[in-house]
């Protein structure tokens, strides 16, 4: 009895040596045996000999380093494939996120106001997919994979992905939560143990990480920043509250009020004189036009913006205290001077002791971010759960 005990557990020990580098190996592509061997507090010895079993078997492969030597380690890249899918509430990403940290962005389309018209599309991609990651931006339950409440598509409200038809196994979960895991492990926030990434598209999500673990809540409802109160100005939110972030700091919610006031005739400046004065002709190209060029009333709508996001942040900062908040989505890609006025703007809405250290930065892939971290999840779960041959 003793001794199968002991044999119980050295097999869970191995087991437990060769998942930690393989880990390591697919969060830090190029990483050098010496360096795991560091990291891990790993013997050299014990390091060889899995990193040649994961060769032998063709999980992973040795690279070129920047001096030229076969030494830098990565997963192989066909080991393992998983489609990513970001369904937000106005665009659709989709993209294939490979072993070896490569990703290749494959379609880009309008969510459609019905879910069952997206499904050919997720269908014709899977097919090169080992498994399928969704991520969407709404309130999700992640074990049913079905989507309890869609703020910005309520007429997906309630619908499965199991009944769906995908025949690979899928992963769901929030935009907010899956931007922010890949923001976490290969982007902004990677340095950092108690952070927040907060995606700004037709609607707000943020992902939490505390000394580096996701927090997803009691109902995994966790990350809901769109839905928190910031101004009464806000008005009425589709959520049913008001005074939502949401329901003020985003990038259509900026597009309808510019046009409100190019109707109403008290626009001026380069904003109404490239649209010509109809504000059915306002694009995102021009809106970034008129940043560029500071047109004064452009720029007066999105200090609302600012302080409303830091009206909304200051009591997350003070009861939590990250050392970084990074923002993705829209929002950073049309407007990236955001990230300055808001490092100013905390200052006043939040503790000093809080914001005297708080890192506030942009994420490393504002319009992607959410879909490769859509496929990460999969990804991730195959490798925890992986066999090995030990
Ligand atoms: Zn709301």
């Amino acid at each position: 009895m003793h001794f199968f005990y002991i044999l119980i557990s050295m097999r869970n020990f191995a087991r437990s040596n060769y998942l930690a580098l393989l880990k390591e190996i697919f969060l830090n592509p190029g990483i050098m045996r010496y360096e795991m061997s560091e990291r891990l507090d790993m013997s050299s010895a014990t390091v060889t000999k899995y990193v040649e079993m994961m060769i032998r078997d063709g999980i992973i492969r040795e690279a070129d380093n920047h001096k030229g030597r076969k030494v830098a380690l990565t997963l192989t890249k066909d080991w393992y494939a998983a489609l990513g899918v970001d369904i937000g509430g106005y665009q659709t990403r989709i993209g294939m996120f490979y072993a070896d940290g490569s990703f290749t962005k494959l379609d880009e389309v309008r969510t459609p106001g019905d879910p069952r018209e997206l499904m050919p599309l997720i269908q014709k991609y899977e097919r090169n997919a080992d498994t399928v990651g969704i991520a969407v931006t709404a309130v999700v339950d992640a074990a049913e994979q079905r989507i309890f409440i869609f703020a910005n598509q309520r007429t997906w409200d309630g619908f499965s992905f199991r009944t769906a038809g995908i025949s690979k196994p899928v992963f769901l979960t929030t935009s907010g939560n899956a931007a922010a895991g890949y923001e976490k492990r290969f982007g902004t926030l990677k340095p950092y143990e108690n952070c927040m990434h907060v995606m700004i598209g037709t609607g707000i999500q943020a992902g939490l990480f505390i000394n580096n673990t996701l927090v997803e809540g009691a109902n995994h409802a966790a990350g809901e920043f769109g839905h928190v109160f910031s101004t009464a100005e806000a008005g009425p939110c589709t959520c049913g509250k008001v005074g939502c972030l949401e329901n003020i700091a985003t990038i259509s919610m900026v597009q309808r009020r510019l046009e409100k006031q190019m109707r109403d005739g008290n626009l001026r400046g380069t904003l109404a004189m490239l649209c010509g004065n109809d504000p059915s002709k306002m694009t995102i190209d021009i809106l970034k036009r008129s940043i560029a060029e500071n047109d004064p009333q452009v720029m007066a709508d999105f200090k609302r913006v600012t302080e409303a996001i830091a009206a909304a942040l200051s009591g997350i900062v003070n009861v939590l205290n990250p050392e970084a908040v990074s923002f993705g989505g829209r929002m950073i890609d049309v407007y990236p001077g955001l990230v300055n006025d808001l490092q100013q703007a905390v200052r006043l809405t939040v503790l000093e002791s809080n914001s005297k250290h708080l890192t506030i930065a942009a994420g490393k892939e504002p319009l992607l971010a959410a879909c490769i971290g859509a496929a990460l999840i999969p990804m991730e779960h195959r490798i925890n759960t992986f066999g090995g041959t030990t």
